[in-house]
């Protein structure tokens, strides 16, 4: 009896406690509710795009791998209107090299008829670029949120690319099918100059996004080191003609440590896929080392064609 009031009391000072918590808390919530106002108004994102200033978007929990779009991915930086202006690539794809294609009965684009490809398929989430007339050319968000993070050093974005370039990943391939993952890389010249490979970053969360959408990689390993950039070649969005663009990257890339990718099967990831010649040639150095397999996974194609 005297343990039964006492645990009464006990419960009830327990029910005060948790009561005058919650409070407290609910105080708390009411007091951030005010401050994030506050900061909205004092401090509203400016959009990467049309650089007007926004309020910033509710926080969107991902579960689900369909919950990741271009505007949860990016709203924080890209206000909503410029967000829809993201253009994806959909199908009618080439099954080669995954740029779209006029009906679905050709299969495989002009370009990929009259080239050997190295790799097995690649596959981009969106374009660059779209045609705004004959002779202009209309810049899309995702070419503004690469460049910011490439050449100003606005390595934030990466997280949402980041998870734009898994939702890719899974929408084209089983992760069962992939051992190894490998950002291409840059010339040690560059990656000191910049202070990052933008694919690797691209690529640096994978694992805790997969975690958790419950979707299993924890089979796939991220190589950074085996597969290098010995020669200090120019950018080849900056090149024009196919053939520069192939001499310009030939021989470029050298398999430092042949053993680690013995008959393994790697996903190469850029953020760009201009004309195919570089992943084509690191396709073509892993191939010779030894890898069973060389799938390509890039963010953006550079022009949609009209
Ligand atoms: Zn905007
Ligand atoms: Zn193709």
């Amino acid at each position: 009896m005297f343990t039964a009031r006492n645990s009464k009391y006990a419960s009830d000072a327990e029910r005060q406690e948790k009561l005058s918590f919650f409070k407290k808390l609910s105080f708390l919530n009411i007091w951030q509710g005010i401050a994030r106002t506050l900061s909205e108004a004092v401090f509203p994102s400016r959009c990467l795009v049309c650089e007007e200033f926004f309020p910033p978007p509710p926080k969107i929990e991902i579960r689900d791998i369909e919950d990741i779009t271009f505007e949860t991915a990016m709203g924080a930086f890209i206000c909503r209107n410029c967000c829809c202006g993201f253009v994806p690539i959909e199908p009618p794809i080439c099954l080669w090299c995954g740029i779209e294609i006029e009906n679905y009965e050709d299969e495989i684009c002009v370009r990929c008829h009259n080239t050997l490809n190295q790799f097995r398929k690649a596959r981009m989430l969106g374009f660059y670029r779209t045609p705004k007339s004959d002779d202009d050319l209309e810049e899309q968000p995702l070419e503004k949120a690469i460049k910011a993070l490439k050449y100003s050093e606005k390595t934030w974005l990466a997280k949402g690319l980041g998870m734009l370039l898994f939702s890719t990943f899974v929408r084209y391939w089983d992760p069962k099918e992939i051992d190894l993952v490998m950002p291409v890389p840059l010339h040690i010249r560059k990656l000191r100059k910049r202070g990052f490979n933008q694919s690797y970053l691209l690529v640096i969360n994978w694992h805790r996004i997969a975690e958790k959408l419950n979707i299993n990689l924890s089979h796939i390993q991220i190589d950074i080191d085996t597969l290098i950039r010995h020669k200090d070649t120019k950018p080849q969005v900056s090149l024009e003609g196919k053939e520069e663009r192939k001499r310009n990257i030939e021989k470029a890339f050298r398999v430092i440590n042949p053993s680690k990718i013995q008959g393994k099967r790697i996903l190469l990831v850029d953020d760009v896929f201009t004309s195919g010649s570089t992943v084509n040639e690191c396709a073509k150095a892993l191939l010779k080392a030894g890898a069973e397999c060389v799938d390509v996974l890039a963010l953006a194609r550079p022009l949609k064609k009209k």
